[in-house]
Parts: structure tokens; C-alpha cells; sequence
């Protein structure tokens, strides 16, 4: 089984959208999508995670209109594109009006409740898009998923009960659907409230996911696997074919953004493979980790 994960220029648009569904319906294999929420669609635009932290931080009820109508239209554009009605995801609520109720029931926890969202809208309409193409696909929130945090210092980790509450929640999903849709970067905490992870957390919540249903991990990005220098930098630069754990977690750590550094020991813990994807090009090899350095 492989989960594989979308990051958000892979999700930016409707093309994209279209481009990662064909990616998962490619291999049966693939039975977990983990969304990211859309990234810039042009250079000057904004991600709606960026959008998200604008609006928890807005005092301001004209500009949080002007936030909640421009998240609002980036979605649009993708459903109207791929022809899903916003009736047809979030119980039929629109995603204006969802941001406003968020806003207002969780005044404490607004900041945490708030971002997120992009995550769950990208999942909804990835999982309304699926079924449109007549496949068995539902989507999955990540507390139904099992997906339990908590606090650490000043931000939310993956608890480790998790592997055993995902395991229970989605075996038995997985016998009905073809595949599970479900938001990547947050989790619920003991008191069911949603708690985001740190920034790129989607693509902890795909090693997560992995590791309780003992499955191989893919992560969809924008870049042919794991370079030394910046291929969009360096055009000649060349990926890396096969990396161990170790020297994964280590240019992570140094900041090679291809991957979230906690992403990587849930996978090293159970010799779970990594590959690392571009979305744009999925016939590009990318990049491998694994426990051997030479396989
Ligand atoms: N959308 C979130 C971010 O921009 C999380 C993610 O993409 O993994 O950080």
C-alpha cells in the first residue's frame, strides 16, 4: 500500500488537481491521499495557508471580508474548473461561510482552529473530485483518521497513540473505498479540538499515516527528488537516485524543503521507503530513502 502525499504547488490549480488524481488513480496501490492546502498559482499570488494566518491575526472586519473572498475564489476557480459543485463537499456549506463560522466559534483557539483549513477544503475537493471520475473515494478528517496531538515547548507534535488509532479508524474505511482523502498538517487534541503541526506538518501526517498502516510513502512536490543545491537555481543540478534515513534527515534539518525533518524517523522506525516525487513530471525517477545506503 502506498500513502501518497500532495504538496501544495501540486494542489495550486484545477490542471494540478486534475494531474494529482491521475497520479493516484495510476496505481491501485495507492489507497491514502494526504492534501497539502493550495500554494501560489504565479509568482505574486499567495498560499492559502499564508491567507489562513492573515485572517487569525485580523482584527479587522473589512479585511477579513477581503481574506475570506479570496480564499474563497482561489477554491472556486479550482471547482468550477473541475465541475464539482461546492454543494457536493463541506455539507454544502461554503467556504466563506465556514471560515466565518470557524472564526467565531473558536474565539480562544482561533489561530489554531483557522489555519488549517486549507487542508481540509484541498482534501473535500480532491476527494468530490475522485468520485466525480466515478472512483469509491471518501474523505477522512484528520481526527476521524485517528491523527491525536499534543503539545510540546510551543508547538504540536504527533502523539504517539496515533499509530494505533489510525490503524482502528482506517482499516475498516479501507475495505469500503478505494481511496481515503485525508487534510495533512493537524491533528485533534485530547479535547478534540484541532491543533496545527509546524509549517510543511502534511508531509508528517503522510509519514504518520504510513507507519500505522505499514505503507510505503510517497510525497508529491514540485522538484524530480532530493538535490544538493536547488534545481530551480541549479537547472543542471541532478537528484539524488537513493538516500539512507540519515542523510535524508540531514539535509531536512539543513533546510532542503523538500521534506519536514519529523517526517522522517515514523518511516525509519518501521524501514518504511520515501520516494520523493515531482508532481509536473511523475515518469522522472526521483528519489528513493530507504535503510540501505546501497540497495
Ligand atoms: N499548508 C501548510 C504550510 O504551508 C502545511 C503543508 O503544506 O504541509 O505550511
Amino acid at each position: 500500500m502506498l500513502v501518497a502525499k500532495f504538496g501544495g504547488t501540486s494542489l495550486a490549480t484545477a490542471t494540478r488537481f486534475r494531474q494529482a488524481a491521475a497520479i493516484l488513480t495510476a496505481d491501485s496501490n495507492r489507497r491514502i491521499c494526504v492534501c497539502s492546502a493550495p500554494g501560489k498559482r504565479f509568482p505574486q499570488d499567495r498560499k492559502i495557508t499564508d491567507l489562513l494566518i492573515d485572517l487569525a491575526y485580523s482584527q479587522d472586519e473589512e479585511k477579513s471580508l477581503l481574506l475570506r473572498q479570496e480564499i474563497e475564489a482561489h477554491f472556486q476557480e479550482i471547482t468550477e474548473e473541475l465541475g464539482i459543485r461546492q454543494a457536493d463537499m463541506l455539507h454544502g456549506q461554503r467556504i466563506s461561510e465556514r471560515l466565518k463560522a470557524e472564526e467565531k466559534d473558536l474565539s480562544v483557539d482561533r489561530y489554531d482552529g483557522l489555519i488549517a483549513l486549507g487542508e481540509v477544503f484541498s482534501a473535500s475537493v480532491m476527494a468530490a473530485y475522485l468520485c466525480k471520475l466515478g472512483y469509491r473515494a471518501k474523505f477522512v478528517g484528520a481526527g476521524q483518521a485517528g491523527i491525536l496531538v499534543h503539545k510540546i515547548g510551543d508547538h504540536y507534535h504527533m502523539h504517539e497513540d496515533s499509530l494505533n488509532r489510525v490503524r482502528d479508524q482506517l482499516w475498516p474505511l479501507l475495505e469500503g473505498y478505494d481511496l481515503l482523502v485525508i487534510p495533512g498538517f493537524y491533528g485533534r487534541d485530547f479535547e478534540g479540538k484541532r491543533r496545527p503541526l509546524s509549517r510543511g506538518g502534511s508531509d508528517v501526517t503522510a509519514a504518520w499515516l504510513s507507519a500505522a498502516l505499514q505503507a510505503d510513502c510517497e510525497i508529491w512536490t514540485d522538484v524530480s527528488g532530493v538535490f544538493v543545491t536547488d534545481p530551480r537555481v541549479h537547472p543542471a543540478a541532478q537528484p539524488l537516485p537513493y538516500l539512507s534515513y540519515g542523510q535524508m534527515l540531514e539535509m531536512a534539518e539543513q533546510g532542503a524543503s523538500v521534506l519536514h525533518p519529523e517526517a522522517v524517523w515514523p518511516l525509519q522506525a518501521q524501514e518504511l521507503k520515501l520516494y520523493v516525487k515531482n508532481s509536473f513530471h511523475p515518469e522522472d525517477k526521483g528519489s528513493v530513502v530507504g535503510p540501505n545506503l546501497h540497495p
